[in-house]
């Protein structure tokens, strides 16, 4: 390992040693602090060390790693539960300058089905856990005993349940079957995961899920019963949400149930600390929070963009940095990640790579297009979906940047090697340049169309100067507002599309179109299902759009549901018509159901809503009248 720094004289608790903990000990370690790691179990690595078999992840790879921190000169107290032998208040006490929090998301979600208390059920956690740690199948030489039996049931269809039932074949299970609920396309787990469990011997009992597990007057499982499952409309994961086939239940003969449908990752829980703290300790201070998606920042931060813009941060840095741009400037960031890892739902593994790839490219590129590149701060990764630029010539903009400052104006393009006419031409009218030497360079207007827009100018005794006045743009627009367009097109002598660009862009030079676009949520404190009442207002985020509606996150745990007679004050046919993944959206609850734990939201207003109403309920005028007219009242709402 390296040399450390020398000593800071600050001490660093770092809590559990997963992965999370073994690398925050090992690089403040590296920074020249002194850092002690508390780990709950006996064995450091956390669920390196007791949740992924040997099969996987051979031990003496992470006893490396373990090793590699204790060379750094990071101590290690195992068999310490922090919360149990002391708090953290004490650590700080003791002198700890700062606590590190790493215990990972160790609790199990179960199925809240019958029987899931009886001897023979276990969280994936907990057989694992058993198997790897505690060395339970060299039991009685082991304290730890596991119970396989003969046949033994594995539900879910992650990785972890994948490692779940090659464990159990490996613990001696001469049958084990791998219960999900959605079919094998829906599978969370890795391709070659799956395939390898297949061909270890693993049945795969598809469209299939749980309804209790049965046991004899013992308390031992000996069965579990399931009920068969087809795919019905996708829900807000974007999957097709599997519904049971009434009367299909059947019973499956085992002696052992894993449960392994995942852990808490405490997001909620983290919102709901941040809320607490913005609500008392830095109370009235007027600071608001934003979630931020996160996809894909792992894949930027580790690849070869992240490296290239920062070579002397660490990735987890690099993510944090590329997360918070994603707010100010969300498409000069994402265009950094193939569009791929950006995906939203499971549809991006049923098509063909290479498909995909070319068409998402043209939807980034008519993005990029359509919003327009500063050329003096764009990144390489935002030049190459200009219009006649590709990665080569987007990386040459860039260097001839770095070598002589600053573009002062778009002829000066033509100075990069690789820039010839026709690349200008055709990139040109998508790169601005602000505090140039040609004012027009700050605007969308093409140079082909600079001669017209001088003229335009011109006739309101302007100069392109004039285009840094605010007051004389508002003067400008306001007189262009009321121009006869086909008149002024015949004087011109320009067509009347270019010359409608024209004055768009002198009335706003250089307009951003995103600007027009709802603001994204920023919130001050977390909802409980209990705080929505009918027609509260709330602003909310797309989450996935279905044929019947679309889900939005407002903040609840419980996403809600805006079905498509609710998307306007009009008939909707298709809700991709209305809205996107994404969108920011004013919304106003309908209906809660505090016991399916479902909201249905509506996207027309209270008023408009009470308007529509009104409308159908007045009489027919036959002549006249308007009655009839107008948008037709929301359908009622199909089950969801
Ligand atoms: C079976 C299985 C297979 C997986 N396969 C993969 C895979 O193939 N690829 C992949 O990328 N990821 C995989 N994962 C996920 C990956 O292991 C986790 O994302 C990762 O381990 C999380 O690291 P962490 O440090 O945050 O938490 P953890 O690894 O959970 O470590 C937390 C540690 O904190 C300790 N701790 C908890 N509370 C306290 C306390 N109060 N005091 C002291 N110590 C405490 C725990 O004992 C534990 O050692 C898998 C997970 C499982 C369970």
């Amino acid at each position: 390992p390296p040399k450390p720094a020398p000593p800071t004289g600050k001490k660093v608790a770092v809590i559990g040693s997963g992965p999370a903990g073994l690398t925050v000990a090992g690089d403040l370690a590296r920074l020249g602090h002194s850092v002690t790691v508390f780990e709950a179990l006996h064995k450091a690595g956390g669920v390196l060390t007791y949740g992924i078999p040997e099969f996987r992840l051979p031990k003496n790879i992470v006893e490396k790693e373990i090793e590699y921190v204790k060379k750094l000169g990071v101590k290690f107290e195992l068999d310490s539960v922090i919360g149990r032998i002391k708090t953290i208040q004490e650590l700080l006490e003791e002198g700890f300058d700062a606590v590190f929090i790493g215990t990972g998301a160790g609790l199990p979600y179960f199925m809240n089905i019958p029987g899931e208390n009886l001897n023979g059920v276990y969280s994936a956690n907990e057989f694992l856990t058993r198997s790897n740690l505690m060395k339970a199948y060299r039991f009685p030489e082991y304290d730890t005993p596991i119970k396989v039996g003969k046949r033994t049931a594995v539900v879910g269809g992650g990785n972890v349940a994948m490692d779940a039932a090659r464990t159990a074949k490996r613990l001696g299970a001469e049958h084990v079957y791998n219960i999900y609920r959605r079919s094998r396309k829906e599978m969370p787990a890795r391709i070659e995961e799956i395939d390898n469990a297949i061909e270890e011997g693993i049945e795969l009992v598809l469209l299939t899920n749980p309804v209790r597990i049965l046991g004899d007057d013992k308390g031992n499982v000996k069965g579990i019963e399931c009920i068969r499952m087809e795919l019905g409309e996708p829900d807000e994961s974007g999957r097709r949400k599997p519904v049971p086939i009434r009367g299909s239940e059947y019973v499956i003969d085992v002696e052992t149930v894993v449960i392994a449908i995942g852990n808490g990752a405490a997001c909620r829980q983290t919102e709901a600390w941040i809320s607490d703290v913005l609500s008392q300790e830095l109370a009235g201070r007027g600071i608001a929070y934003v979630i931020v998606n996160e996809a894909g920042a792992s894949v930027y931060s580790t690849g070869p963009v992240g490296r290239e813009e920062f070579p002397h941060l660490d990735a987890a840095l690099r993510s944090a940095v590329s997360i918070g741009r994603r707010l100010q400037d969300p498409l000069s960031e994402l265009v950094k990640i193939e569009p791929c890892s950006i995906g939203v739902g499971m549809y991006q593994h049923d098509v063909k790579a290479r498909h995909l790839r070319a068409s998402l490219d043209d939807v980034v590129a008519s993005c990029v297009n359509f919003v327009g590149v500063d050329l003096n701060t764009a990144s390489p990764a935002l030049l190459r979906y200009v219009s006649g630029l590709n990665q080569l010539t987007a990386q040459r903009i860039f260097e001839y940047r770095q070598a002589h400052g600053p573009f002062k104006c778009r002829e000066e393009l033509k100075q990069v090697v690789g820039i010839g006419e026709s690349t200008y031409v055709q990139a040109a009218g998508f790169l601005k340049i602000t505090g140039g030497t040609n004012p027009l360079d700050a605007t969308w207007i093409h140079p082909e169309s600079y001669p017209a827009a001088e003229r335009i100018l011109a006739r309101w005794g302007l100069t392109p100067a004039a285009l840094a006045d605010r007051t004389k743009v508002a003067a400008l627009a306001e007189s262009l507002a009321k121009t006869n367009l086909p008149q002024l097109a015949k004087e011109l002598g320009v067509g009347e599309l270019t010359l409608g660009d024209i004055i768009a862009q002198l009335s706003r030079p250089g307009r951003d179109p995103r600007e027009s676009l709802p603001q994204p949520v920023f919130k001050r404190g977390v909802l409980k299902l209990e705080d929505l009442v009918p027609d509260m207002e709330l602003r909310g985020t797309v989450l996935n759009v279905v044929d019947f509606g679309a889900f939005v996150d407002i903040g609840v745990k419980w996403t809600g549901l805006v079905h498509v007679s609710q998307l306007a004050p009009r008939y909707v046919k298709d809700p991709h018509e209305v809205v996107a993944v994404g969108d920011t959206v004013q919304v106003w609850v309908r209906e809660v159901d505090r016991e399916r734990r479902r909201v249905s939201l509506s996207m027309v207003s209270p008023q408009e809503r009470a308007e529509l109403e009104a409308r159908r309920r007045r009489p027919h005028v036959l002549a006249g009248g308007t009655a009839g007219h107008g948008p037709p009242p929301p359908r009622s709402p199909r089950p969801a």
